[in-house]
């Protein structure tokens, strides 16, 4: 599992004392660049989980707390758009896949603290959608409905850790189908 190999970097920096690397880096595997969603897909038993970060500006053309009330609905449509796990996340039929839970966070956009101070930091986006499969073996792919729900993303750089081992895929818009079978 990437977590796995994240624990051993954290502890190699700081057995060899280079403590200054940015926490940002140390928290989250994934660089923060614009137009480019990170996926993360684990197959264990009947479970899927997919989990998603993304940078504001990939979904919003915006990082900061909303502004203005053009901004605000933006931002409350990309929430809403991120909630609807079914339809932007789409396992193979022969699969039975059913969502179980989806959770989207965003520091940003949710919190009520007044706008100001932080605008400068880069902000993303993180979702995950729970999917529990009656027939796990017959995932053969997943259809992503990100590019046509978010319109300023151009890439998504997809993990996949499940039976058949891990794997990295890059998806280009418009291509939507992630293949999970070899
Ligand atoms: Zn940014």
């Amino acid at each position: 599992m990437p977590t796995n190999r994240n624990l051993i970097s954290v502890r190699a920096i700081a057995l060899s004392g280079a403590l200054l690397v940015p926490t940002a880096l140390l928290a989250q595997g994934h660089a923060h660049v614009h137009g480019l969603v990170n996926l993360d897909v684990a197959v264990e038993a009947q479970t899927l989980t997919v989990a998603l970060e993304a940078p504001l500006d990939s979904l919003l053309g915006f990082e900061h707390r909303p502004r203005t009330p053009a901004q605000r609905k933006a931002a409350d449509d990309a929430m809403k758009r991120m909630n609807d796990g079914a339809s932007l996340v789409r396992p193979a039929a022969a699969a039975q896949c059913k969502l179980a839970k989806t959770t989207v966070e965003s520091e940003a956009l949710q919190s009520t603290a007044p706008a100001g101070g932080k605008e400068d930091e880069h902000a993303d986006l993180d979702a995950t959608f729970v999917f529990t499969c009656a027939q796990p073996d017959k995932l053969a792919s997943i259809e992503l409905g990100l590019f046509d729900a978010f319109k300023r993303i151009k890439r998504i750089e997809v993990q996949v850790a499940g039976p058949q081992g891990q794997s990295k895929q890059t998806l280009e818009r418009p291509q939507k189908l992630l293949k999970l079978a070899r």
